[in-house]
C-alpha cells in the first residue's frame, strides 16, 4: 500500500482518475511527466527544499504540549506539528511553493487558481510574487464578501481576483470557473490547485509537496521519543495537510491515524462537510472519490465555520485509506471545534485556525482509548489569526 498508488492511471484503488475534458488532458499530461522527470531531478529537490527551508520557515516545530497533554489524559503526550508557524500562516505554502516550481520548468507564465477562504488564493499570490509570474485568482462572490481582508492580502501581492458569481458562489463554483480558464489557457498558463483533490496527477503531486510535513515530524519524534507515535490527528478539508502527516507512516503499521472532518451543525442536520463520514461515491472536479450530493447526484452545498473544510469533496487517497481501514474518519461540530480553539489558546498560548481546531477537539474523545505513554502528533495546520473576527463575533453575540 501507499508509495506504489496512485497507479499509472492515476488510481487509488477504485478512487481517483482523471475525468476531464479531453482539451485538457494534454496539459495533464505535461504536468505528469514534468512532475515525474523533477522529482528524480536532484537539483529540483534541492531548490524546492532550499526555498522551503530560507523562504516558508522550514523546519517546523514539533512541539511538546504539557498543559494540553495533561488536560486531555495524565500520562498522554501530546505534540504539534507547527505548520501554523510557516510564512502565510499555514501548511498550503508547501504546496504552492512545490507546483510554481513545476510551473516555471514548463515554461509557463501565468498561475490561476481556485480559493475558498482565500489562504490557498494568499499562499498563490505569495509564491507568484516571489516568482514574478501573473497571478489570477477565482474566488466566488460570497467568499469575497466573507473573507475581504484575504482579498485584500492578494490585491498587495500583486494578484487579481477574479468574483465568481454562479452556483452557491463559494468554494466548488470557484474550481469550476478556474477549470473554465485553464481550458482556454493551457498553454500559457498552470493551474495551481490547493489540495490532495482534482484529477491525476495532482492528488499525488501536492501530496510529494506536502510529505514534508510528516517526514519531519518523523524524524522529530525519533530523537526525542526514539519511536514512532500511536496516533496521528489532522483535519481533512480537501485533505492536504493529513496526507502531508500521515503519507511518511502509512507503511508503519500500529502508526493509527485519524482524519477529523467539519461536522458543521450536526451531521444529523445535513448542514455539514463530512464527505468521507456521510457522503456517497461520485465524480467531482475530476476524480471518482467521496462526495457529498443530493439523490440526483447534484453536488450539495457543504457547511463548516471554518472556511477551510467548507468542501463537499475529498482527496481520492483518502477514499481509498477509508475503504482499506488504513485511517479512520471522525467528524466534530463547529460547537465543539470553537472548544477545541479555545483549549488550545488558553492551555498553549497558541492561537490555532479553526481548521486544526476541530483535530484539536477531538483528543477529548479520543481520550477514552488512550493509554498511559500513548503519543499523538496532530497536525496544526494554520495560526488563528484569519478568524479572530468570526471568533469576536460568536463571543459577542453570548
Ligand atoms: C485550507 C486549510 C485546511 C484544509 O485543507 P486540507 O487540504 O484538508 O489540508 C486546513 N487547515 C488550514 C489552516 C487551511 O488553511
Amino acid at each position: 500500500m501507499g508509495t506504489s498508488l496512485p497507479n499509472a492511471r492515476g488510481y487509488f484503488g477504485d478512487f481517483g482518475g482523471k475525468f476531464v475534458p479531453e482539451t485538457l488532458f494534454d496539459c495533464l499530461k505535461e504536468l505528469e511527466d514534468t512532475f515525474g522527470k523533477s522529482v528524480k531531478d536532484p537539483s529540483f529537490n534541492r531548490e524546492f527544499t532550499q526555498c522551503l527551508n530560507t523562504y516558508a520557515g522550514r523546519p517546523t516545530p514539533l512541539y511538546f504540549a504539557p498543559r494540553l497533554s495533561k488536560e486531555i489524559k495524565p500520562g498522554v503526550r501530546i505534540y504539534l506539528k507547527r505548520e501554523d508557524l510557516c510564512h502565510t500562516g499555514a501548511h498550503k505554502i508547501n504546496n504552492t511553493i512545490g507546483q510554481i516550481l513545476l510551473a516555471l520548468r514548463m515554461g509557463k507564465k501565468r498561475i490561476i487558481a481556485e480559493t475558498g477562504a482565500g489562504q490557498h488564493g494568499v499562499a498563490t499570490a505569495t509564491v507568484c510574487a516571489k516568482f514574478g509570474l501573473r497571478c489570477d485568482i477565482y474566488m466566488g462572490q460570497e467568499d469575497i464578501h466573507r473573507q475581504s481582508l484575504n482579498v485584500f492580502r492578494m490585491e498587495l501581492l500583486g494578484a487579481r481576483v477574479i468574483p465568481v458569481t454562479s452556483g452557491s458562489q463559494t468554494l466548488k463554483d470557484a474550481c469550476n470557473e478556474a477549470i473554465r480558464d485553464w481550458v482556454t489557457n493551457v498553454k500559457t498558463t498552470h493551474y495551481l490547485l490547493g489540495s490532495v483533490v482534482g484529477p491525476h496527477p495532482y492528488p499525488l503531486l501536492v501530496r510529494y509537496f506536502q510529505s514534508v510535513i510528516g517526514k519531519e515530524a518523523k524524524k522529530q519524534l525519533r530523537s526525542r521519543e526514539e519511536r514512532l507515535p500511536h496516533y496521528l490527528i489532522a483535519c481533512v478539508g480537501g485533505g492536504s495537510n493529513s496526507i502531508g502527516l500521515f503519507h511518511p507512516f502509512v507503511h508503519d503499521k500500529k502508526v493509527n491515524m485519524i482524519g477529523v472532518e467539519a461536522a458543521g451543525y450536526g451531521l444529523s442536520t445535513g448542514r455539514h462537510a463530512a464527505s468521507l463520514v456521510c457522503g456517497e461515491v461520485g465524480v467531482l472536479h475530476g476524480a471518482r472519490s467521496y462526495v457529498l450530493q443530493d439523490a440526483d447526484g447534484q453536488i450539495k452545498t457543504a457547511h463548516s465555520i471554518s472556511a477551510g473544510l467548507d468542501y463537499p469533496g475529498v482527496g481520492p487517497e483518502h477514499a481509498y485509506y477509508k475503504k482499506t481501514r488504513r485511517a479512520h474518519y471522525v467528524a466534530v461540530t463547529d460547537t465543539e471545534a470553537l472548544r477545541g480553539f479555545r483549549m488550545l489558546s488558553e492551555l498553549e498560548g497558541i492561537i490555532p485556525a479553526l481548521e486544526p481546531a476541530h483535530a484539536i477537539a477531538y483528543l477529548p474523545k479520543l481520550a477514552k482509548k488512550l493509554r498511559k505513554g500513548n503519543i499523538c502528533i496532530v497536525c496544526l495546520s494554520g495560526r488563528g489569526d484569519k478568524d479572530i473576527t468570526i471568533i469576536r463575533g460568536i463571543s459577542q453575540k453570548k
